[in-house]
C-alpha cells in the first residue's frame, strides 16, 4: 500500500484497481450469520455459465454492488451472494458440439459429466472476470445449481410440492419443441411474425381453410357455429376426411368466426392452443400425427416417416392431384417457436409432469412485494391472470436435476425416496425396499428431467440456508434484483414457488433493470456488429468508468444505450475530483498544526449546507434505487458547488494566513471525506484511493457519511456571494480586464439581508468589497446622449446638427421626461419619437460609479485608475 502523502500527478486507474483489488479481503465482505445487524440479503440472479461475462450481466452487478456497499455503510449485515444456474439445454449442444456426439450416443452419466466439466470451466473464468470487476461478491455464500447440495434442495422441493398437491402429472397436450427432442414451458415459447399459406379445400363437400394441412390425419371433428344457417344441414352428421377416409363429427360451438374463411373449421389435435380447448370441450378423440421428433407417425399412412415439412407440401400436391385444392392465400401469422433453437413449436400430447399455476395466491404475494419501478408489477399480473396452462416441468433432456420417483414395473405404483436420501438419480439407483402395494423389487426410474427454472427458483430458499422443511428464519430476503427480460420466468416461478414451499412472498423488493443496447440505439449481436464486452471497456478506462456509466446511463427501469461519451466523461470526472484532492490535501498538510475548528465563514458554512442537502439527496436517491439521481446529485454537487465555486472562493483564505484559514481546511477536510463516502458504492476503487490518502484508513470500513445542516440562510447567502463573484468575474472579463488585476472599490448594497463573506469575495476578484445592509444610495444623472441618426438625418436633414445641439442643451429634468419639440431660432421644431435617448451613470457621494445588479441587490463599482 502507498503512504497517504505520495499522491500521484494523474489518476492512474489501472494501478489504482489492482492494488484495491489485493487489498479487499474475502472476508471483509462475508454475511455475518451470528450478527445482531439489520440483514439485507440479495437474491442475486445466477447467470448461465456461458464462460463470458457480457455487459448486461456487467451494468446488472453494478447495480447489485451499488446496493450491496450503500448496504454495508448504512449499518446493514449484508449478503450478497453469487449463484451459478447451470443445468440446460445450451451446455449440452455445447458439449455435443465440443464432442461431435449427441447425447444418446454415450450413456446418460458419461453425458452429463461432460457437461458438468465444461461446466466448471466456465463457472471458474466468469468467477474470475467478476473478482477482477472488484464486486463485493460474499464468496462464502456461493451455490451452483448443479452440485448435490444444491439439487438435493430442488428434489426436496419438488417432493414437498408433490406431497402437498401441488406436482401431477398426467397427459396433456404441451409445447414441444421436436428438434430439442423437449417438452418446453409457456414462457419458453418466443414469437416470430410470418407470413404463411392459407389452403382452402373441399372436405368432403365443405370448404375448409387451413394453415397446417399436414395435420389432416390429426382431424377429429370440423366445428361450425351453432347459428351459422349454410350448416344447418350438417348437425349431427359425420364427414369423410380427404385422403385419409376417417370419419369426424361435425361439431357446433360458440367460438368458431363464421367470417373466417368459410365458417367451417377443421379440429386437429393439435394445430394450435384452440384446438385444445376445443378438444377438450368437444371430447374428442386423440390422433398423434406428428411424433416427439417431428416426423410423421404411422396414422399417416403413406406419409408416415415424412418430416412434418415434407408432408405438407406432398399433401398439398396430392390435394392438387385429386382436383380438391380450391385456392390459396398469404396469411400474416404469428408462430410460437422454441426460445432456444427457433424451431417452431408443435402441441403433442404426452406424459408430462406439471405444476399447478395458484392464480390467486401468485398475484397476492406479487402485489405483496415493492416492485421497483412500480409498474413492471403490471407485467407480472398481466402474466399471471392470462396463464391458461399449469407450468409443464418435466424435460426430456439429461443435463438437469433428476425427477425422483420410481415407478413398480409390476403395479404401477409410485414410489418416492425419502428425504434423506437425496440426492437420488432414480435412473442409477432402486428404490431401499419392495413396492409397498405389490411387493416387487422391479421398477422403473423417472426419466425425465426437472426445467431448470425449478432449480433457480427456489434461490432465496436456497441462500437462507433452507433445510427443505421449515421456512428459513433468515426468510424472506430483502431484494430480488432481476432483467425485465425474465419477469414471467424467474420473478414468476420464485413467486409461485416461494408460497407452495412457506407460504410467504420470496423478497420485500424486487428491482427490475433494462437491457444494455448497442450504440445505435439497438439489441447488441454480432450481425449489428454493436457489441461492447466489458473487458474492452475497462481495458480502456478502468472498471470506475464502467460503474458510472451505468449507474447514469438512464433511470432504473429503463433500457440504458451504450454511450463512449458517458464512459469518457465518466473517466474525466475522476480525473477532476483527483486534481481537487490534489490541490486540498497540499492545502491540509500545508500547516499540521492547524486545528479542526467549527467553520464560521459563510462560504464554509454555505459549502457544508449544500454537502449536507447532496447527502440527504443521494441517501433518499439509492434508498429508491436510483443510482443515476444520485450519481448526477453527487457530480452537480463535485463540480459545480465544490470546483467551480467554493475553491474559487477561499483559494484566497487557503494561500493566506489568516485565522480563518482553519475553516476552509476544515470544510475541504470534511467534504471531501463526505465524498468519497458518498462515491464508495459507485466507484469504490477511485473512492477507496482517495480516502486512504485523506485519512490513511479504509473506506469500506466507514459508515455512510451523515451530515444534517439546515441553514437556509447560508444557502441564500453563499448563493448570493457566488453570483456577486461571478457578476464580477464577468465584469473584468468584458472590461477586457485581468482576472487578477485590482477592480477597485464595490459596494453591494443588500437590502434585505446582512452579509459577511469574510473577505473571500475581495480576495477572489481582488477587489475591496464592501458589504451594505441597506437600499443602494446612488445618484442618478445624465451623462451623454445618443442620438437615432436614421430617424434625425432624414427629418432634420441640414437642420441636423442644430437640432441636436438643442438636444443636448435641455436640462436634465427635460432629458429624463418626453420631449416632443425644441425651440431653434425662435420657432418650435417637433421631435419624432426615439430621435435621441439619454444615457445615465451613477454617482455615489459624487463619484461616478458602475452599477450591475441581481435581483435588489446593487453593486456599485468605483472604478479608479
Ligand atoms: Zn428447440
Ligand atoms: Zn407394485
Amino acid at each position: 500500500m502507498s503512504s497517504p502523502e505520495d499522491l500521484n500527478k494523474t489518476y492512474e486507474c489501472a494501478e489504482v484497481e489492482r492494488r484495491w483489488l489485493d487489498q479487499w479481503r474475502d472476508e471483509d465482505f462475508y454475511f455475518d450469520w451470528g450478527s445482531a445487524k439489520p440483514r439485507y440479503i440479495i437474491d442475486t440472479p445466477p447467470p448461465y455459465p456461458t464462460g463470458r461475462l457480457h455487459i448486461g450481466h456487467a451494468l446488472n452487478w453494478v447495480y447489485m454492488d451499488i446496493i450491496a456497499r450503500y448496504k454495508r455503510m448504512r449499518g446493514y449485515n449484508v449478503m450478497f451472494p453469487q449463484g451459478w444456474d447451470c443445468h440446460g439445454l445450451p451446455t449440452e449442444v455445447k458439449v455435443e458440439e465440443i464432442h461431435g456426439i449427441t447425447k444418446n450416443d454415450i450413456p446418460r452419466d458419461e453425458f452429463r459429466q461432460k457437461c458438468r466439466d465444461l461446466t466448471h470451466e466456465n463457472i471458474e473464468r466468469m468467477r474470475t472476470s467478476l473478482r477482477l470487476m472488484g464486486f463485493s461478491i460474499d464468496w462464502s455464500s456461493e451455490y451452483i445449481t448443479m452440485e448435490e447440495k444444491y439439487y438435493s434442495l430442488t428434489q426436496a422441493s419438488f417432493l414437498r410440492m408433490l406431497k402437498d398437491g401441488y406436482i401431477y402429472q398426467s397427459e396433456h397436450p404441451v409445447n414441444y419443441c421436436t428438434r430439442c427432442e423437449t417438452a418446453i414451458a409457456f414462457a419458453e415459447v418466443a414469437y416470430t411474425e410470418n407470413t404463411t399459406l392459407l389452403n382452402y379445400f373441399t372436405f368432403d363437400g365443405v370448404e375448409i381453410a387451413t394453415t397446417r394441412p399436414e395435420l389432416l390425419a390429426a382431424c377429429v371433428a370440423v366445428a361450425v357455429h351453432p347459428d351459422d344457417a349454410r350448416y344447418a344441414k350438417l348437425r349431427g352428421q359425420s364427414l369423410t376426411v380427404p385422403l385419409f377416409s376417417h370419419q369426424v363429427p361435425v361439431v357446433e360451438d360458440e367460438s368458431v368466426d363464421p367470417t373466417f374463411g368459410s365458417g367451417a373449421v377443421m379440429i386437429c389435435t393439435f394445430g394450435d392452443k384452440q384446438d385444445v380447448v376445443w378438444w377438450k370441450t368437444h371430447n374428442l378423440d386423440l390422433r398423434k400425427a406428428i411424433d416427439q421428433t417431428g416426423t410423421m407417425t404411422s396414422i399417416c399412412g403413406r406419409y408416415s416417416g415424412m418430416k412434418a415439412k415434407e408432408c405438407r407440401s406432398a399433401i398439398l400436391a396430392d390435394m392438387e392431384e385429386s382436383g380438391i385444392l380450391i385456392r390459396q392465400e398469404d396469411l400474416p401469422q404469428r408462430v410460437g417457436t422454441c426460445w432456444r433453437c427457433r424451431t417452431p413449436i408443435e402441441i403433442l400430447s404426452e406424459r408430462q409432469w406439471f405444476v399447478k399455476v395458484k392464480q390467486d395466491e401468485i398475484l397476492k404475494a406479487a402485489k405483496e412485494v415493492s416492485w421497483y419501478p412500480e409498474h413492471m408489477l403490471v407485467r407480472l399480473e398481466n402474466w399471471t391472470s392470462q396463464m391458461e396452462w399449469d407450468w409443464c416441468i418435466s424435460r426430456q433432456r439429461l443435463f438437469a436435476t433428476p425427477i425422483p420417483v420410481w415407478f413398480c414395473s409390476a403395479c404401477g405404483e409410485m414410489i418416492i425416496p425419502d428425504e434423506a436420501d437425496l440426492p437420488v438419480d432414480p435412473t442409477l439407483i432402486s428404490p431401499k425396499n419392495p413396492c409397498p402395494s405389490c411387493g416387487s423389487t422391479e421398477f422403473s426410474g423417472e426419466t425425465d428431467v426437472l426445467d431448470t427454472w425449478m432449480d433457480s427458483s427456489i434461490s432465496p430458499l436456497a441462500i437462507t440456508r433452507w433445510d427443505g422443511k421449515t421456512t428459513p428464519e433468515h426468510y424472506p430476503t430483502q431484494l430480488r434484483p432481476q432483467g425485465h427480460d425474465i419477469i414471467r420466468t424467474w420473478a414468476f416461478y420464485t413467486i409461485l414457488r416461494s408460497m407452495a414451499l412457506t407460504g410467504e412472498k420470496p423478497w420485500d423488493s424486487i428491482l427490475v433493470n433494462g437491457m444494455v443496447l448497442g450504440e445505435d440505439g439497438f439489441k447488441m449481436s454480432k450481425s449489428r456488429n454493436n457489441v461492447i464486452t466489458p473487458d474492452e471497456l475497462i481495458d480502456r478506462y478502468g472498471v470506475d468508468a464502467l460503474r458510472q456509466w451505468a449507474a447514469v446511463g438512464s433511470a432504473t427501469g429503463s433500457d440504458i444505450t451504450f454511450s463512449w461519451n458517458d464512459v469518457v466523461a465518466a473517466s474525466r470526472f475522476q480525473t477532476k475530483l483527483w486534481n481537487i484532492v490534489r490541490f486540498s490535501l497540499l492545502q491540509i498538510r500545508k500547516d499540521d498544526t492547524t486545528p479542526a475548528v467549527h467553520p464560521t465563514e459563510l462560504a464554509d458554512r454555505w459549502l457544508l449546507s449544500h454537502l449536507s442537502a447532496t447527502i440527504t439527496e443521494v441517501t433518499e436517491a439509492l434508498d429508491a434505487y436510483q443510482f443515476d439521481r444520485g450519481l448526477k446529485s453527487i457530480r452537480d454537487f463535485a463540480w459545480s458547488i465544490l470546483a467551480d465555486n467554493y475553491l474559487e472562493l477561499v483559494k484566497g483564505r487557503l494561500y493566506g494566513d489568516t485565522p480563518s484559514r482553519a475553516g476552509a481546511v476544515y470544510t475541504l477536510k470534511v467534504t471531501l471525506e463526505a465524498l468519497c463516502g458518498m462515491l464508495a458504492p459507485y466507484i469504490p476503487f477511485f473512492a477507496s484511493e482517495c480516502y486512504y490518502h485523506l485519512t490513511g484508513n479504509r473506506i469500506i470500513d466507514q459508515s455512510w457519511p451523515d451530515l444534517r445542516l439546515q441553514d437556509t440562510a447560508a444557502i441564500r447567502d453563499g448563493d448570493l456571494l457566488v453570483s456577486v463573484v461571478a457578476l464580477l468575474r464577468k465584469y473584468k472579463h468584458d472590461a477586457g480586464l485581468a482576472l487578477n488585476a485590482p477592480l477597485g472599490h464595490v459596494t453591494i448594497y443588500t437590502p434585505q439581508m446582512a452579509i459577511d463573506d469574510g473577505g473571500d469575495a475581495g480576495r477572489t476578484t481582488n477587489a475591496e468589497i464592501e458589504w451594505r445592509s441597506e437600499e443602494p444610495h446612488l445618484d442618478r444623472i445624465i451623462s451623454d446622449i445618443t442620438f437615432n441618426m436614421g430617424i434625425i438625418g432624414p427629418t432634420f436633414r441640414k437642420e441636423a446638427g442644430a437640432v441636436m445641439q438643442a438636444i443636448r442643451s435641455l436640462p436634465s429634468e427635460s432629458l429624463a421626461g418626453v420631449v416632443s419639440s425644441v425651440q431653434i431660432n425662435e420657432s418650435e421644431v417637433a421631435i419624432p419619437e426615439g430621435a435621441f435617448s439619454p444615457v445615465y451613470s451613477y454617482t455615489i457621494e459624487g463619484e461616478e460609479v458602475d452599477v450591475l445588479m441581481i435581483g435588489d441587490v446593487v453593486l456599485a463599482i468605483r472604478k479608479r485608475a
